[in-house]
């Protein structure tokens, strides 16, 4: 598979490059040349089919002869290596559990397979390649992980000092070895303002190969087509997606299989108040406006990033779009008041971001019992416990595969808001 850049459809690269470039020069995200399909046979069987099989039916037709079959199986084993069950909450509506990884967020699919892809092409270079990336608080932990050990790779962070909850900063900070986390004393934007100017430094780049692994790059993208075909295993029947969408790339992938032809009956976008997307489904305009925080807040996004490759994938037809997909937001007290209703109603304990899918599919689903619907369930509830309502927090169950991060210390580089001093320490390493 070829794949071009969506900012000029004349640059043309192969899968490694868009791997390990991320983006294209001209800054526009790469975009497969064509969309594969699913052999009816495959899916009609789906549910003899092991996870790795499913994966690899998905993903070997992007990955091309790129990577040996056994090397990629084997990235897509350590990738799936724990359950996505699909949980009955009530009804008809169904959570498909996506934090059952490493991390407890849906990051680490895209995150192990994208270190997995990644430690294979750098395989015979002796240069190490240096994994820049700023987190609000999952993207970091989920790259962390998946990086962990990884020949060849060093992974920095960067991280808002103060910022991110106690478990997030143990997940970035414990680990060692070719992970370095850098505490800034600055926001969420001042890293990533800085790892922006790091990308654009011809001076560091001559030091040291840098690269991103951020959710643009097609081999954090398109791994996550998984989910929507794992529930698909399980429940074997056409349903409803809600997703819970930030920088819509999760939404996006689902939105990929189901062109690959995997059935699916409609798809939700379910966004917090930052509403570009809901806004432009109703009226055509797309005008983000400033970020807002909210309690969910792994989708304070104004400006999706991959919201662009959907466009892509309907060919910038808004009709067409709006033919499979929906979207609303809900504002953080609608959050908390369905975080509270579906502990006590159903004793199902949803972390915010999975509360906004739920509202989303309820909303869209409007008591109709004759259509299944699923909505993905992100985080577990432990990883934004600060975020739930007091009444909730003794109920939150703290799983035991975290408990050890607690009792570990803390290692951080130290760095002032200032580039100049991030930009110092690279050139040292
Ligand atoms: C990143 C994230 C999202 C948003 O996913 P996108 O692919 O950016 O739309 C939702 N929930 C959680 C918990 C996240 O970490």
């Amino acid at each position: 598979m070829k794949y071009f850049s969506l900012q000029n459809k004349e640059h043309i690269v192969s899968f490694e490059d868009a791997v390990v470039a991320g983006l294209a020069p001209d800054k526009g995200l790469y975009f497969p040349e064509q969309v594969p399909a699913f052999d009816k046979n495959f899916l009609d069987n789906i549910s003899e089919k092991s996870e790795v099989e499913i994966g690899y039916a998905a993903i070997k037709p992007f990955v091309g002869e790129e990577i040996p079959d056994d090397v990629l199986r084997k990235i897509i084993a350590d990738t799936l290596s724990f359950p996505f069950p699909v949980a009955p909450v009530h009804d008809n509506i169904y959570s498909l559990e996506l934090w059952h990884g490493p991390t407890l967020a849906f990051k680490d699919v895209g995150a192990r397979f994208m270190a997995g892809c990644l430690g294979y092409f750098r395989r015979n270079d002796t240069r190490p390649v240096t994994v820049l990336v700023a987190t609000s608080g999952d993207t970091g932990g989920a790259v962390a992980n998946g990086f962990y050990d990884v020949p060849g790779v060093k992974v920095v962070i960067l991280y808002p000092s103060g910022k991110v909850s106690t478990l997030q900063e143990k997940q970035l900070t414990t680990l060692g070895k070719n992970i370095t986390a850098l505490e800034i004393a600055g926001t969420f934007d001042d890293c990533q303002r800085m790892v922006k100017t790091a990308f654009l430094d011809a001076e560091l780049q001559a030091h040291s190969l840098l690269t991103s692994a951020n959710s643009i790059n097609v081999a954090r993208w398109l791994p996550q087509m998984f989910y929507y075909l794992l529930a698909y295993k399980q429940l074997q029947k056409e349903v409803v997606f809600s997703v819970p969408s930030g920088n819509f790339g999760n939404i996006c992938a689902g939105m990929m299989a189901a062109a690959m032809g995997l059935p699916v009956k409609h798809f939700v976008a379910s966004t917090n108040v930052n509403d570009t997307v809901p806004r432009f489904m109703e009226n055509g305009q797309y005008a983000p406006n400033q970020a807002k925080p909210t309690l969910s807040n792994a989708m304070d996004v104004a400006d999706p990033s991959n919201f662009v490759r959907i466009l892509e994938l309907f060919t910038n037809s808004l009709p067409a779009l709006k033919e499979k997909l929906t979207a609303y937001s809900f504002d953080d007290q609608a959050t908390v008041a369905t975080m509270e209703a579906v502990w006590n109603e159903h004793q199902y304990m949803l972390d915010p971001h999975g509360a906004v899918g739920y509202l989303g599919l309820q909303k869209y689903l409007a008591g109709a019992t004759d259509t299944t619907g699923v909505f993905l369930e992100t985080a577990h509830p432990i990883k934004f416990a600060d975020a739930a309502p007091s009444s909730l927090q003794a109920e939150i169950v703290n799983p035991e595969r975290v408990q050890h991060l607690y009792s570990l210390e803390k290692q951080s580089v130290q760095l002032p808001n200032d580039y100049a001093a991030l930009k110092d320490w690279l050139m040292k390493q």
